[in-house]
This record gives structure tokens, sequence and C-alpha cells, in this order.
């Protein structure tokens, strides 16, 4: 395992948007093991990582999931790591104070659905399907932003993202 450095906002690849994976190689298997140390062990710890905050164009994301999930699925090393995720089904609304390992020290209170169904392969490459709610639906929905090149602030509305787009320009 490796930690990989972590791009800031401004990068390129951090408003692009990623296309699917076909085959799940070993070299996939490698970023997705240094994504997790990276995610758990890099200079700013987080919660949830996405290949291109890590400088690759691929749909791959990985998730500390909170000590009381119990679901298995596409659990590894004890993280959930997907790769081609798509949410499929949201409900329900929550407002959490969201920040980004990509704007370091900026966080602010973001609006999504509270309960998600996404779908996505897992390191072996199988199919899986995953229903959650709280915390872990909130990173899911935040790192497949990062894979279609948006950041937690394209949901404020136009004067808070203006706002804190400028804090981000400070740091
Ligand atoms: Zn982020």
């Amino acid at each position: 395992m490796a930690i990989l450095q972590v791009t800031r906002h401004g990068d390129p690849l951090l408003t692009a948007r990623m296309e699917p994976i076909g085959d799940v190689t070993d070299e996939i298997r490698t970023l997705l093991d240094d994504m997790i140390d990276t995610m758990r062990n890099g200079e700013t710890p987080g919660v949830g990582l996405a290949a291109p905050q890590v400088g690759r164009a691929l749909p791959i994301i990985v998730a500390e999931p909170p000590p009381d999930h119990e679901g298995t699925e596409a659990v590894y090393n004890g993280a959930v790591v997907l790769m081609n995720p798509e949410i499929v089904y949201a409900t329900g609304n929550t407002i959490i104070e969201e920040g980004c390992l990509s704007c370091p020290g900026v966080t602010a209170e973001v609006e999504r659905p509270s309960h998600i169904v996404i779908k996505g392969l897992d390191r072996d490459g199988n199919a899986v399907k995953l229903e959650v709610e709280g915390a872990l639906a909130r990173i899911f929905q935040h790192e497949v932003d990062h894979l279609h090149g948006k950041f937690f602030f394209d949901h404020l509305n136009p004067i808070k993202r203006q706002l804190v787009k400028a804090r981000i320009r400070r740091t």
C-alpha cells in the first residue's frame, strides 16, 4: 500500500466526468489499496475518497463505513469500495456539514437525500447493490459527485456557493 498525493480544487480532473471501467485489473486493485491507505493515513485523513482526487481518471470510490455498518457487500479491508458506482434511487432529505480532502479546511452545510440505493462493482468485479442511509449514504453521494466533476458546494445556492469558493481560493 502507498499513500498517494491528493489533488486540490483547481485540478482539471476534479471537474471532469469519468468513463466506466471495463475489467477490474491488478493495476486497479493496487490503486484501490492505495486509495484506502491514503484515506486512512494520508496527510489529512478522511472518510471517503474518489480516484480523480488522486490524479486517476477512473470511476472508483472508497468509503469508511460507520462502526455500526452491518453490510458486508463491497467491503474490502474494512472499507467499502465501488467501481462504476451509480445512485439508482434516492429519497428523504437531510442537512449535514460536509468537507472535502481536495478543499481542506472549508466546510458547508449541504442538503441531500438521506437514503440511497447505489449499484456498482466490488473489488472482484462482481455487481453489487447497496441500500444505505446516514453517514455512508452521505459519503457515497459526495464521492459519486467527484466522478461527475462536481463538488459539495455545487449543491448550495449561488450566493453560498460563491462564499465557499472564495474561502477555498484563500486557503
Ligand atoms: Zn470530496
